[in-house]
């Protein structure tokens, strides 16, 4: 291991956050039982969160943001892995409480590691990333639930960003008729070309939502929560589900109880963060099966180190489309 290497720093003083790229040292690493070597990362919304000080979603400084990396062990005292392994890391409270991926060394524990998927790179791993893992969490909600691609037409909300994308794309491919809502007309094309089957406009879900609106969805994945969620869930047929993971819109839930009671619906809360390594590894199997890798090189698009706060600002606006990845070493 080189004795520098190069890291987004996030320290704290009486003035707020701020944020440097910056050389550390292994001094600098946190505590942990594997030490990675990371190639790549990726710009999650946690992350512009993170970089821009938007929300509190670092809480412990100094700390290097980075929410998910994917690499290979340069030392391990965990006995489940070794120096060579590729590895990926999703969550666990990396980049919020202990150091991440927007750096060229990570040390992390061993048990929130999971080895990389046999059948894809490091780079495509981060394509995926968080929000892709999520997509498919949501996805593994509602085929639980027992929804499937008879049952009608699936809404994805916040289509052509992160989540959205990959889960229009997964849900494609796994043969459900995908409605894509979005707020940018300039990304028709693009989630036509993912498979969705139609297009409507995110806008009229902004109003506040009828107790119960026309059974229009059989399930549906919201990335956005607030009253684009509350109208989701008026418009969910009868039996049917929402898998709910973000706040793009709102934390708040502006809702009755008349959907669930009348019409027996169910609504799925999504987390990627503390989810457990078995579902983990699962969920990127079937990525793994259920996503076309080609679709995906066609959603995401690469970046520097050094562009990672451009990147962070622009997913806070929504107008990132799909995922951006970081090369990192
Ligand atoms: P992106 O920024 O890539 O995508 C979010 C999309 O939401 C935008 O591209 C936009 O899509 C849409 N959007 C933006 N603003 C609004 C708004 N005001 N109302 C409705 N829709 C809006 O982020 P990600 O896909 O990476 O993440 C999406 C959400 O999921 C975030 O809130 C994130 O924190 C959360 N998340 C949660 C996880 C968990 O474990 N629960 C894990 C990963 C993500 P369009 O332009 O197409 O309308």
């Amino acid at each position: 291991m080189s004795n520098t290497f190069r890291a987004y720093q996030i320290t704290k003083d009486e003035e707020g956050q701020k944020v440097a790229l910056t050389t550390l040292t292994e001094a600098d690493l946190m505590a942990g039982d594997v030490t990675v070597k990371v190639e790549y990362s990726a710009v999650n919304y946690k992350d512009g969160l993170a970089m821009t000080g938007r929300a509190p979603v670092v809480r412990r400084f100094p700390l290097t943001p980075g929410i998910d990396f994917a690499g290979t062990v340069i030392s391990s005292e965990n006995s489940a892995f070794a120096a060579g392994d590729k590895v990926l890391l999703n969550g666990f409270g990396v980049g919020e409480v202990h150091s991440g991926g927007f750096s060229e060394i990570a040390r992390v524990e061993g048990k929130w590691l999971i080895p990389l998927p046999e059948g894809i790179s490091a780079r495509q791993a981060m394509e995926v990333g968080t929000a892709g893992y999520t997509a498919m969490l949501c996805v593994l909600a509602l085929e639980n639930h027992g929804v499937t691609p008879e049952s009608g037409d699936i809404l994805v909300t916040g289509a052509a960003g992160g989540v959205g994308s990959v889960a229009v794309s997964i849900l494609s491919k796994l043969g459900y008729s995908v409605v894509a809502a979005t707020g940018r007309s300039s990304e028709h094309d693009f989630l036509t070309s993912l498979g969705a089957s139609r297009i409507i406009e995110r806008q009229p879900f902004s109003d506040k939502a009828k107790l119960l609106a026309k059974e229009l969805w059989a399930g549906a994945i919201d990335v956005a929560g607030g009253n684009m969620l509350a109208n989701v869930i008026s418009q969910i047929k009868y039996g049917g589900a929402v898998a709910a993971c973000g706040l793009a819109e709102s934390m708040e839930l502006p809702t009755s109880v008349a959907p669930f009671i009348l019409r027996g619906i169910a609504l799925y809360g999504i987390d990627s963060v503390m989810a457990p390594i078995a579902k983990r590894k699962y969920a990127w199997q079937r990525i793994v099966k259920d996503l076309d890798f080609n679709k995906l090189e066609t959603l995401s698009s690469g970046i520097s180190l050094e562009e990672v706060p451009a990147a962070a600002e622009a997913i806070l606006s929504g107008t990132i489309r799909g995922r951006t990845v970081v090369k990192i070493s």
